[in-house]
């Protein structure tokens, strides 16, 4: 190729040489937004500027790197969640659009059940890369914000995230909710680990090969953290209080009996995403 590459060409090379890889073409276009700190709009409106050499290198190089199989997240090192952008890296899962709607049917349930912005006690329990705590913090100011994990790297993306977008957030290390025993709560929301490990086979090499395994897998067809939840969410609860969680699209109906089980006086449901598939459970203590 010659040295003084438009923005047009590389982004024509980098659509047919995706393409061929059997990844998203559009990808070349983000890569290229991220290369010049700049929006869609910012991109088109450069499209027939030279790139600089080193500039078309390192764009190369980031095309090179997607095609291969990186994330273009953890390539760009970020991603947004909820109109705000996150660090994020091989630490940590990616954020997914679904756990936004986790966002929204929380909030929608704690104006009902505590009044708008009470003061109220809220734990994020395997935080990653922080999106659901420092979202809450931010949505929910009076709100008291704990945020658990397991991994010590996780949790120190996170904190990363929160310093960057200001969120007052108490980081704890740990497994699921033992860093929050002996105190109680008015709300617990989570996107656990919830894929089987027999699920593996169908998915895709992006994933398997550069996103944590810990955050993805979980023992018990992928139920494990959802029923060592709902065992030990019982001590930790005010009344009233809400439980948020993010399921498999088939694990509605088993995640719904394990917090039943638990929580026989509680107005339990199965909440659809955007999709059409059952993504959520919410569980409101309210007697
Ligand atoms: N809570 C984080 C998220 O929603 C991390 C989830 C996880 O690692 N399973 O992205």
């Amino acid at each position: 190729m010659k040295k003084h590459n438009t923005v047009f060409e590389a982004l024509h090379w980098a659509s047919s040489f995706l393409t061929e890889h059997g990844r998203d073409a559009n990808a070349g276009r983000i890569l290229m937004q991220h290369l010049y700190g700049t929006d869609y709009t910012g991109i088109t409106m450069r499209i027939h500027e030279e790139m600089p050499e080193q500039k078309w290198n390192e764009f190369r190089e980031m095309v090179e790197q997607h095609a291969k199989g990186k994330p273009v997240q953890y390539i760009t090192g970020t991603e947004e969640f909820y109109g705000r952008t996150f660090h994020v890296d091989e630490s940590v899962l990616i954020p997914r659009p679904e756990t936004e709607e986790l966002i929204v049917g929380a909030i929608a349930r704690m104006k009902k059940l505590f009044g708008e912005n009470v003061e109220l006690k809220l734990a994020d329990i395997g935080t990653g890369s922080g999106i659901i705590a420092i979202t809450m913090k931010l949505e929910w100011p009076h709100a008291k914000v704990t945020a658990t994990d397991i991994s010590e790297a996780a949790l120190e993306t996170a904190k990363r995230n929160a310093a960057h977008l200001q969120a007052d957030i108490d980081f704890r290390l740990g497994d699921l909710t033992e860093p929050i025993a002996g105190e109680k709560w008015d709300v617990i929301l989570s996107n656990p680990p919830y894929i089987a490990y027999h699920e593996r086979e169908e998915m895709s090499d992006v994933v398997l090969e550069h996103e944590p395994h810990l955050a993805l897998f979980a023992e018990e067809d992928g139920l494990q953290c959802y029923r060592r939840l709902a065992e030990s969410l019982p001590n930790l609860l005010n009344q009233p209080a809400l439980i948020g969680v993010e399921i498999g699209y088939q694990q509605g109906e088993a995640v719904a009996k394990l917090f039943q089980a638990s929580f026989p006086q509680a107005e339990i449901e199965i909440v659809k995403d955007i999709n059409g598939k059952n993504r959520f459970v919410f569980c409101i203590i309210d007697v």
